[in-house]
C-alpha cells in the first residue's frame, strides 16, 4: 500500500469530519504550545470512536506510517507533535473523543473518553457532589488522555497523587489495531500485571488510551487558603511539616513561590496584585481542604502559622477571607507560565528531590547556575510539597536570546547533574518527549534503559507509535 492508498483509506475510515489536511487546517496542530517544535504531517485524523482509532491504527500500521497521539497539545516537553524527520506520519487527536461515559456516585468513579478536557471532568464530579483532584495550569485545555499519558502532576498532589494514583481502569488502542478493554473499574484486582500502569506515563509510545476510569472523592466542604511570606525555602518546608501535623494531615497544596517569578507575573500578566504590603524573597502558597462541620481547621491554620510567626519562619501571612480571594491567590500561580513567555523562552527544569532536601536543592543550585551563566535570571517555585520544583533560567533583560537558547544543554547538565547527585529526578511532571530525552538517557542506568526499549520493542516493534519520543 502506498502513501496515497493508506490516505484515502483513512479518509474513508473517519469521514469528512474526522480529518484535516493542507497545511493551513493542520497547523495548529503540528506545532507545540512554547512554539518550540514542529513537524509535518500527511494528514491529521480526528476519530469520534475507539473503532475509528483501532481503524487508524491498524491502516497505519499495514502501511508502515507513524501516528503521533495529541490530546489538548499543552505539553512542555515536545512530545506531542511529529518531528521534523518524520515526514511518514499522521498526527491522531482525541479532541472529538470528549464524551463522559458515566458517574458512578456510590463508586466513586468516573469513565470518561480520552480526548475529555480535564476542567469539565471535574465539573461533571462537582455536578454529582464528588470531587476529581486533577489540577493543572492548563486544565481548560489540556486533555485527560494527555493527563494520563504524561502521568500529570499539578497542585494537589500531595494529598490525592499523580495522574497514576487517580486511575482505576484504562481503554487502550495496541500499535497494531487491537483493543484492550480495561475499564472494570475496581478498587482491587491482582490477576497479573497491572496493565494500565505500563501505559500511563508513557507518552504515546506504547498505545492509544481512548478511555479511563477515573476515582472521584468527596467535595471539600471547607477550604481555608493562604499566602505565605516565609524566611526561606528551609522555613517552608519547616511549616509544610507543621501544617500537615497542625491540621490532621489535610494540606492539599503547598508551593514553594520566590520573589522573581511573583514580580513577573505583577508585570506581565494584568488582573494580579501583591497579597502581602511587603517585599519578601520567598512565600509558599497553601491550602487545607476540611469535611463538613470541619469549622476548626480555620483555627488550626491560624495556630499552625502564628506559632511559625513566633518561631521566625512566617514573616507576614494571610488567609484567604472569600472565594473571590482565593481565586486571585490562585490566579497568581497560574499566570506563571504566561508571565515567564513574556521573557523569552526560558531555560526549564521540571526537578524533583526528597521534600526536606529542597532548601539544598536550592542553595547549590542557586549559585551554580549564577557562577556558570552570569546574569541569566533565576526562578524557583512549585509543588514544594511534592519535592518538586520548576527551576527556570531566563535571559537577562536586553540580552541576546538566540544565545541563550545555545546555553541550554550546557546549563541542563549543571542542573541535572546537582539534581542526580542528590538522588533526585530530571523530570518530576512534565516527562520525557523529545526534550528531556538525551538527558534520560545520560541519566538512567543501563538496566533501565534496556528494560525500556524492551517494553517498547514488544509493544511497537515497528517503532510506529510517537517515535523518537522517550526512547
Ligand atoms: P499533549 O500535550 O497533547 O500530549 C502529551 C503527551 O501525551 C504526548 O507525548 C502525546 O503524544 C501523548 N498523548 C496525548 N494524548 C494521548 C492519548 N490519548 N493516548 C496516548 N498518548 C497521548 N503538567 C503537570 O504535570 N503539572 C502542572 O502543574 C502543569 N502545569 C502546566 C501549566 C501550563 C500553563 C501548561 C501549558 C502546561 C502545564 N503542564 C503541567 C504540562 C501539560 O499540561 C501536561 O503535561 C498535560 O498532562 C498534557 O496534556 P495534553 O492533553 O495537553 O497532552
Ligand atoms: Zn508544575
Amino acid at each position: 500500500m502506498d502513501d496515497q492508498d493508506a490516505i484515502s483509506r483513512l479518509k474513508a475510515a473517519l469521514g469528512p469530519k474526522g480529518f484535516l489536511e493542507g497545511a493551513d487546517a493542520m497547523a495548529r496542530y503540528l506545532v507545540d504550545w512554547r512554539g518550540l517544535y514542529r513537524g509535518p504531517a500527511l494528514l491529521v485524523a480526528r476519530p469520534a470512536t475507539t473503532q475509528e482509532v483501532s481503524a487508524c491504527m491498524r491502516i497505519c500500521s499495514e502501511a508502515g506510517i507513524a501516528v503521533v497521539p495529541q490530546g489538548g497539545n499543552t505539553g512542555l516537553v515536545g512530545g506531542s507533535v511529529p518531528r521534523p524527520e518524520d515526514a511518514r506520519c499522521i498526527l491522531l487527536s482525541l479532541d472529538r473523543m470528549n464524551t463522559v461515559r458515566r458517574l458512578d456516585a456510590l463508586d466513586f468513579t468516573i469513565t470518561v473518553e480520552a480526548g475529555c478536557i480535564l476542567q469539565n471532568i471535574q465539573r461533571a464530579a462537582d455536578e454529582a457532589d464528588r470531587f476529581f483532584p486533577l489540577s493543572l495550569g492548563a486544565e481548560g485545555s489540556c486533555q485527560i488522555g494527555g493527563n494520563l499519558s504524561t502521568n500529570a502532576g499539578g497542585i494537589q498532589v500531595l494529598r490525592y497523587g499523580m495522574a497514576r494514583d487517580l486511575v482505576l481502569g484504562l481503554e487502550v488502542v495496541l500499535p497494531d489495531g487491537e483493543v484492550w478493554d480495561g475499564l472494570g473499574g475496581l478498587r482491587k484486582d491482582n490477576t497479573g500485571y497491572d496493565l494500565k500502569q505500563l501505559f500511563v506515563g508513557s507518552e504515546g509510545t506504547l498505545g492509544i488510551i481512548t478511555a479511563a476510569v477515573l476515582k472521584l472523592f468527596p467535595k471539600p466542604r471547607v477550604i481555608e487558603t493562604a499566602f505565605v511570606a516565609v524566611r526561606d525555602p528551609a522555613a517552608a518546608i519547616e511549616l509544610l511539616s507543621r501544617m500537615r501535623a497542625g491540621t490532621g494531615d489535610v494540606v492539599t497544596a503547598f508551593e514553594l513561590i520566590d520573589r522573581g517569578i511573583l514580580d513577573l507575573v505583577f508585570a506581565n500578566v494584568p488582573g494580579n496584585a501583591d497579597p502581602l504590603a511587603q517585599r519578601h524573597d520567598w512565600y509558599v502558597l497553601t491550602e487545607a481542604f476540611g469535611a463538613e462541620g470541619s469549622s476548626g481547621l480555620r483555627d488550626a491554620v491560624e495556630q499552625v502559622l502564628g506559632r511559625a510567626m513566633e518561631d521566625g519562619l512566617v514573616l507576614d501571612a494571610v488567609l484567604a477571607a472569600s472565594g473571590a480571594q482565593r481565586q486571585a491567590f490562585w490566579k497568581i500561580r497560574e499566570d506563571m507560565a504566561d508571565a515567564q513567555k513574556h521573557e523569552g523562552v526560558p531555560i526549564r527544569h521540571d526537578v524533583a528531590v526528597t521534600v526536606s532536601r529542597v532548601p539544598e536543592f536550592l542553595a547549590r543550585a542557586i549559585p551554580a547556575c549564577r557562577d556558570a551563566l552570569p546574569g541569566a535570571r533565576i526562578i524557583a517555585f512549585g509543588h514544594a510539597g511534592d519535592g518538586n520544583i520548576h527551576f527556570n533560567l531566563l535571559p537577562p533583560r536586553g540580552g541576546d536570546k538566540s544565545a541563550f537558547q545555545g546555553e541550554m544543554a550546557r546549563m541542563n547538565r549543571v542542573v541535572h547533574d546537582i539534581v542526580v547527585d542528590m538522588g533526585g529526578s530530571i523530570s518530576a511532571e512534565h516527562g520525557i518527549g523529545r526534550l528531556r530525552r538525551d538527558e534520560l538517557h545520560h541519566y538512567k542506568s543501563p538496566v533501565a534503559i534496556a528494560l525500556m526499549r524492551a517494553l517498547k520493542a514488544t509493544l511497537d516493534p515497528r517503532n510506529l507509535l510517537n517515535p523518537g519520543k522517550i526512547v
